[in-house]
C-alpha cells in the first residue's frame, strides 16, 4: 500500500474511548504501525504518545527502546506557621481545594495539588515556599524497525495528578510531526488534557448500550466542549445491538471503521502482538482509516 507524501499531513490524532477495555490501544498502536510502515512515509518519524499515564500499556505492543527518562514533579506549597497570619487567602484562590485553613492550622493536600503556584503568589505574608514532589517520569525512545518515536508519562503508583503529567508530556511534542496519542479511558480531566490541541479525536467503542452511553459522553467532551472533529471505530462489531449505529446516525458522527469480533485478535492482544503482525491485511484497513481521518479534518 502506497501513501503518497502529500497525502500524509502533519496531524495530531487522539485515540480515546468513553470507558476502558474497548480496544483503544489496539487501534492506536495498529494505526501508528500501519501508516509509519507505509511506502513513501516522508521525513521524520511518526510520534506515538502514550498519555494513559496511570496504566500505560502501548509499550507492550510497540516494544520501544527507551533512551531518556526524566523525573517529573509538582511544586507543592509548604506553610511556615511562624509567618502565617491565617488570612485564608491561599484557600480562597485554590480551585482544587488542595489547601485549607482549619482552626489555627493551614493544611495542604498534596494529592489534590496541581502545583499551580497561586497560593504562593497571593500569600500576603510570604509564608509559603514550594518543594518539588516527584509524581512520575517522562520517557522517550524509539520503536525498532519502524519509523516511530515513542513518548510517554508514567505516574507513580498511588498518585492522583494525572493531568499535570499529561500536560508536561504534551509540552514535549515536536512541531511538524504526525502524532498519535493514546488517551486514558473515560471522560474526565486527563482525557480532556489528552485531547486538547489535537486535530481529530478517534473514539473507539463497542456496539452495546453501555458503549453507546460512554460514547455519547465522549462525543460531548470532544466535539461540544473542546470543539474537535470526531469519528468512531466500532470494535468487536457484531456482539451487541445497533444502539451505537443509531446514535452516530442521529448525531452525525461518522463511523470510520468496524473491527469484527475475532478470537484471533483477542489472543494476539493478550500475547502483546499487534494485530497487523498477525493479519497484515489490516495495514491497508488502518491506512484507509488514516485517509478517512484526513478527509474529516479537511471538511
Ligand atoms: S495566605 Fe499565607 S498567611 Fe494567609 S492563611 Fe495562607 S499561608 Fe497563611
Ligand atoms: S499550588 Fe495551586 S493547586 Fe496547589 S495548593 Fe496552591 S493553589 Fe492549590
Amino acid at each position: 500500500m502506497v501513501v503518497a507524501a502529500e497525502q500524509v499531513g502533519k496531524m495530531i490524532i487522539t485515540v480515546a474511548s468513553g470507558k476502558g477495555g474497548t480496544g483503544k490501544t489496539t487501534v492506536a498502536v495498529n494505526l501508528a504501525l500501519s501508516i509509519a510502515s507505509a511506502d513513501h512515509w516522508p521525513g521524520k518519524p511518526l510520534l506515538f504518545v502514550d498519555a494513559d499515564v496511570e496504566e500505560p500499556n502501548a509499550h507492550l505492543f510497540l516494544k520501544p527502546v527507551i533512551q531518556t527518562q526524566e523525573p517529573f514533579g509538582l511544586p507543592i506549597p509548604h506553610v511556615d506557621a511562624a509567618k502565617c497570619q491565617l488570612s485564608g487567602k491561599c484557600a480562597q484562590v485554590c480551585e482544587f481545594h488542595a489547601i485549607a485553613v482549619l482552626g489555627t492550622k493551614v493544611l495542604v493536600f498534596p494529592e489534590l495539588c496541581h502545583g499551580c503556584g497561586s497560593c504562593t503568589l497571593v500569600c500576603p505574608e510570604q509564608a509559603i515556599h514550594e518543594e518539588i514532589n516527584q509524581i512520575g517520569v517522562i520517557e522517550s525512545g524509539q520503536v525498532e524497525g519502524v519509523p516511530i518515536s515513542f513518548l510517554r508519562g508514567v505516574l507513580n503508583v498511588g498518585e492522583a495528578s494525572a493531568t499535570p503529567l499529561i500536560r508536561a508530556v504534551k509540552q514535549r511534542l515536536p512541531a511538524g510531526r504526525t502524532v498519535i496519542i493514546d488517551a486514558p479511558p473515560g471522560n474526565s480531566c486527563p482525557v480532556v488534557e489528552s485531547m486538547r490541541k489535537s486535530d481529530f479525536v478517534l473514539l473507539v467503542t463497542e456496539p452495546t448500550p453501555f458503549g453507546r452511553h460512554d460514547l455519547a459522553l465522549a462525543v460531548q467532551v470532544a466535539r461540544e466542549e473542546i470543539g474537535l472533529p470526531v469519528g468512531v471505530v466500532i470494535n468487536r462489531d457484531g456482539i451487541g445491538d445497533d444502539s451505537v449505529d443509531r446514535f452516530c446516525g442521529e448525531h452525525n458522527v461518522p463511523i470510520l471503521l468496524r473491527i469484527p469480533m475475532d478470537r484471533a485478535i483477542a489472543e494476539a492482544y493478550s500475547d502483546g502482538v499487534p494485530l497487523v503482525n498477525i493479519q497484515p491485511a489490516y495495514k491497508t484497513t488502518f491506512i484507509n482509516l488514516f485517509r478517512r481521518i484526513q478527509q474529516e479534518v479537511q471538511r
